[in-house]
């Protein structure tokens, strides 16, 4: 019998931004002014080529995510144009949540406002400090007063759930200052936090920066500190951390980001926007579009009929990927949750073999040093194995 599909989701990237931070490593431009107009046209235009080839599929969408780049340099105008052409191809599932990204330079109550009557559910503001200096130091596009203007914006519009993003372990931060940042920013009564841990990545000038010596990141530590400090910050306030860099008010979590965790499908559209499908046979296909928003456009503008593996020539690749590496997707995923891996899951992913079983050994080693525990068929981590997210995860990969 054919493995049950999980559900279905779309992602729609809008790459653009006003300036590039220099610890980024997304795809996003600094164009202006944003081809707003063309591009969310060729957003369409690829959503069609997609129903066009999923006729089959009758899976309703979950959810509904624009991410970015700043997705708020659109206009509600766009922003409903789209919701328009995807309610029209794809039926949405009851409770369907739809996120929007926006950054506080383009964010204003009347935008907001026409966010909302477009059908955005769901806010998600990269406001990452409200320390003057921390933000300075990010090179972000707003300062102290733009986030909390834009948070005030937030918060009046009506949303169902308004999140705030946040960075830290920025250069020379403390606990202190860290809790007391938390505690203004929880004082707001959002319904969501995503905290992240300001990284290094490869090619940029953050990364840069660091490997020639002219700044440092607080020390492992130190690190370990502002971690503890978030955890133990955000649950005695009756926060909920259902991942390792995420946080909400009970009921309130973010639809979309649960369902990417716990290995369900979506769609990507959008240059460089990625998407994963499983197929009948139980095989998953991941598709990556072409990054460049102009590459992107001729791709859909001058697309062939699909072919079995994808929709069109739109995704610069599109894979059938093997069981080692789908499993290891599904573990690296599910770990991350509070909830952990669904182990019914990841045999599934594996293609129907035990992937913890080459792992034996370490597998009861981490269950001995309370690292992971298993109950109700899923493997989590321990609220003290979560720092060591990313080792457990090197050690359970599958190697089949
Ligand atoms: S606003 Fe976000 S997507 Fe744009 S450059 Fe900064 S971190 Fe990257």
């Amino acid at each position: 019998m054919p493995p049950q599909l999980p559900g279905l989701a779309l992602y729609v990237h809008l790459p653009f931004c006003v300036s590039k931070c220099p610890y980024c490593d997304f795809s996003s431009r600094v164009v202006s002014p944003v081809p707003e107009k063309a591009y969310t046209d060729t957003l369409v235009e690829e959503l069609r080529l997609w129903r066009n080839y999923l006729q089959e599929d009758r899976r309703p969408l979950d959810s509904v995510f624009f991410g970015g780049g700043t997705p708020s340099l659109f206009s509600p105008d766009s922003i409903g144009r789209l919701m328009q052409g995807i309610t029209r191809l794809w039926p949405l599932a009851p409770g369907c949540e739809v996120t929007l990204e926006a950054n506080p330079e383009s964010s204003t109550l009347p935008r907001f406002q026409g966010y909302r009557a477009a059908g955005v559910t769901r806010l998600s503001l990269g406001i990452q400090s409200l320390d003057p200096q921390r933000l300075h130091g990010l090179q972000r596009a707003h300062d102290r007063n733009m986030a909390l203007a834009a948070m005030e914006a937030a918060s009046k519009t009506g949303f169902a759930a308004v999140n705030f993003d946040l960075i830290y372990g920025t250069p020379g931060q403390g606990p202190d200052s860290w809790k007391h940042e938390l505690e203004e920013v929880t004082a707001w009564n959002p319904a969501h936090l995503s905290c992240y841990q300001l990284t290094p990545e490869t090619g940029t000038p953050l990364a840069a920066r660091i490997d020639r010596g002219d700044l440092s990141l607080p020390a492992e530590e130190e690190q370990r500190k502002l971690w503890d400090t978030t955890w133990q910050t955000l649950e005695s306030k009756g926060w909920e951390g259902y991942e390792i860099s995420n946080f909400a008010r009970p009921g309130q979590r973010c639809r979309h980001n649960d369902h990417v965790w716990d290995f369900g499908d979506y769609l990507g559209i959008g240059a460089a926007a990625h998407g994963k499908l499983t197929r009948e046979d139980g095989t998953t296909t991941r598709f990556v579009n072409k990054a460049d928003p102009e590459t992107y456009k001729q791709s859909v503008a001058t697309t062939r009929p699909s072919t079995p593996q994808a929709p069109t020539q739109v995704p610069a690749q599109a894979e059938t990927i093997d069981r080692n590496t789908n499993a290891g997707d599904c573990l690296m995923l599910g770990l991350r949750r509070r909830e952990g891996v669904n182990l019914e899951t990841f045999r599934q992913a594996a293609g129907g073999a035990d992937p913890l079983l080459p792992r034996q050994q370490w597998l009861e080693e981490l269950l001995e040093n309370g690292i992971v525990e298993i109950s109700a068929e899923r493997l989590r981590l321990t609220p003290r194995g979560r720092p060591l997210l990313d080792e457990v995860t090197r050690l359970l990969l599958p190697g089949l």
